[in-house]
Parts: structure tokens; sequence; C-alpha cells
């Protein structure tokens, strides 16, 4: 069973589904989000950076083909930084 719109959970259920989260459960994700921020000092500290990757992982099984393209235009700028044509 779904927990109901306008809750952080039902967020997550709407991007895991692939569809686009309603304004009540955005409203919510973004108020969840804003008080963590508060609590926990914000997005440094280990919790963070362990959420940070966990998030990344999704969004590239996600977002494969996005993702892919992105790696491939960062493999390439970072080839050229490491080799400068001339
Ligand atoms: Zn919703």
């Amino acid at each position: 069973m779904n927990p109901p719109h306008g809750t952080s959970a039902r967020y997550q259920q709407h991007i895991k589904d692939g569809e686009r989260a309603c304004k009540p459960c955005k409203a919510a994700a973004a108020d969840y989000l804003r008080k963590w921020r508060k609590r926990t000092g914000g997005i440094h500290g280990r919790a963070s950076a362990k959420a940070r990757s966990r998030a990344l992982i999704q969004l590239k099984d996600l977002h494969a083909d996005e993702f892919e393209a992105l790696f491939l235009d960062q493999l390439r700028a970072v080839d050229q930084e490491r080799e400068p044509s001339t």
C-alpha cells in the first residue's frame, strides 16, 4: 500500500515509479529536507555523504541514458584536461 499524498514517503514512491511528484508530495519532501538541514546543520557530515552517494546511484539507475551521456561528456573533459591539445 502506498503512503498518502502530501508525505515525503509518497514523494519517494512517485520518483521510484518514474512519475512526476504531485505538488503536495513535493512540498512535503522540501519541508522534510528543510527540517533535516536545520536539525543536522546541512549537507556536511557522514550521513549526508552516504545519502548523497546512494541517491546518485538511484539517479543513475532512473536515468541511465542521460547519466551515460553526462559521464561521457565528463570523461572527454577530463581527458582534455590531462592532455591539453596544443
Ligand atoms: Zn503525491
